[in-house]
């Protein structure tokens, strides 16, 4: 993804691609201090950019790294990067880490917090799975308690076992993997939420130990317009066996439906496909 010719915002201006570098020792790249947003610009606008902007602000502040721009400054980046690139459909990478400075040590408050956005066109998340069903590995790994790090932020260290679950989940020629929480609950997968269907109720994890997904309340707002039961709640892995549907929700998963976890098989029902469809519609509404 260096290798490319268009702009990249970097640090309140805009610059060429394969210019946008940063230092050998920064501070994020030896103490993970970095955090990030992925969102999706559909027809020219990018879907609930404001909560991204907010969030991604929220998670400088939960990492004791204050991001230096407003939310309104963020929104101007994005929307300049997107129109310096010439793209109405993509995906919309913000970052902010903690760059090189004064400090070497894991002490960083010396260093400057440095912020980039990129964007780029990119298809379905999990490729043709998005039809035909995802199918997922379960992770050996679990999500981390709040208690072991702050798991409200949408922030690298967090993924250092999603990356590595989905290496094992992909060479076993699944899509992703789904974890199972410090508790041993149903928890989430590598960069998306998860949701259950049973008796025409929809069940979802609780959001105490994994990211409260932009995309997994806009859905849950979607089903409950429609007057479906949504159970936020702690789920059992043993229930996924009278689980009926399944499908993911994340800014670049979209709504996919899962086919299969582990030895346990889910079909693409109506209810999947209904919200599927609607969350296309939603986006460019
Ligand atoms: N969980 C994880 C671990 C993620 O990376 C993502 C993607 N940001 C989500 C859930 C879904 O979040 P959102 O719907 O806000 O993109």
């Amino acid at each position: 993804y260096d290798d490319r010719d268009g702009k990249i915002w970097m640090d309140g201006k805009l610059v060429d691609w394969r210019a946008a570098n940063v230092h050998i020792l920064s501070h994020a790249l030896h103490y993970a201090s970095s955090v990030f947003e992925g969102e999706r610009c559909y027809d020219g606008k990018i879907f609930l950019s404001r909560k991204h902007s907010e969030r991604l602000l929220n998670s400088g502040n939960l990492l004791d790294m204050p991001i230096p721009y407003s939310v309104d400054e963020i929104e101007a980046a994005k929307q300049a990067v997107v129109a310096a690139n010439g793209l109405t459909n993509a995906y919309v990478r913000a970052v902010a880490w903690r760059g090189a400075g004064e400090d070497m040590g894991v002490s960083s408050a010396r260093n400057p917090v440095r912020m980039a956005v990129a964007a780029w066109e990119w298809g379905d998340y999990y490729g043709d799975a998005k039809m035909k069903g995802a199918k997922l590995d379960v992770a050996k790994w679990k999500r981390p308690s709040p208690e072991t790090i702050p798991t409200a932020a949408k922030a690298a260290g967090l993924y250092m076992i999603c990356t590595m679950s989905k290496h094992v989940a992909e060479a076993k020629g699944c899509s992703d993997a789904m974890f199972l929480d410090y508790r041993g609950y149903v928890a989430e997968a590598t960069g998306a939420n998860i949701f259950f269907v049973r008796d025409g109720e929809v069940h979802t994890p609780l959001t105490d130990a994994i990211l409260n997904g932009l995309t997994r309340q806009t859905v849950i707002g979607m089903l409950k317009d429609r007057q479906v039961k949504v159970h936020e709640r702690h789920i059992e892995p043993s229930e996924l066996e009278s689980m009926e549907q399944c499908w993911l929700t994340g800014s670049a998963a979209e709504v996919t439906p899962v086919g299969q976890i582990g030895d346990w098989n889910f079909e693409v029902g109506a209810l999947t496909k209904d919200i599927a469809q609607g969350y296309e519609k939603v986006v460019r509404s």
